[in-house]
């Protein structure tokens, strides 16, 4: 990132005054700005969703998800992190399931709320990843996990879209479930082989700012 060619900006992050160059993502704005944030931050890389925010852009009346790190800072803007508990629901075994055949019944056992999706599309609004998150629940339910599962390979588990659900469906588990079964019965899920070889040639390897070290920190 170029400090030459960036201008300095002034927003909000949970309620603090903050001021960095255009250039910084919302995390990096709020470390140069002295608050040392740890919880809700993880990879940087848009990769484990930890930093899943709400913000509102300048003059403008909406808002939207997005995730903390892959996010630059503008002028105006609003940001508030979003922590909350993950619950823990959902506690299933594939070993046990005999065949494909069975996967379907298990799965409506499993996630029986899935069958109530009222296709409002408030979890595709809120994902970050701009996955077809809603598309992905109805082809589980219609028992076409492979598909569904292709639909949620990108997603990094940031919980957005079950947290605004009506019907608390958990959608990104339906989706974790959909490539589970998939894998299980099948073969691995598409990406995997690619995931694994980028982690291996370090291409998806942390990278910390200026100012802190790999402990977060801050070093002056
Ligand atoms: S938010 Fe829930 S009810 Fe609405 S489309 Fe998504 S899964 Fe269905
Ligand atoms: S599908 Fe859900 S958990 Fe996955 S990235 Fe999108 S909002 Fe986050």
């Amino acid at each position: 990132m170029g400090i030459n060619n960036s201008e300095m900006v002034e927003l909000k992050i949970d309620g603090h005054k903050v001021t960095a160059t255009s250039d910084s993502s919302i995390i990096q704005a709020l470390w140069s700005a002295g608050y040392p944030r740890i919880k809700g931050v993880g990879c940087l890389e848009g990769v484990c969703g930890s930093c899943r925010v709400m913000l509102r852009r300048n003059k403008e009346s909406g808002v939207e998800m997005a995730l903390g790190c892959q996010t630059l800072a503008e002028e105006g803007m609003d940001v508030m992190f979003l922590d909350f508990p993950t619950p823990s629901r959902h506690s299933y075994h594939l070993g046990p399931i005999a065949s494909s055949w069975d996967l379907q019944d298990k799965f409506h056992e499993i996630f029986p709320e899935a069958e109530n999706c009222r296709h409002c599309g408030g979890c595709d609004t809120a994902c970050p990843k701009g996955i077809e998150v809603q598309k992905g629940v109805r082809l589980a339910s219609n028992g076409s996990f492979r598909e569904a599962g292709e639909l949620f390979t990108v997603c990094v588990s940031c919980d957005l879209c079950m947290t605004g659900c009506p019907e608390n469906i958990a959608p990104n588990r339906v989706g974790l479930f959909a490539r589970r079964a998939t894998a299980h019965f099948h073969g691995r899920p598409p990406n995997l082989i690619h995931r694994l070889e980028q982690i291996r040639r370090g291409e998806l390897a942390i990278t910390y700012p200026e100012k802190l070290d790999k402990h977060n920190h801050i070093t002056d």
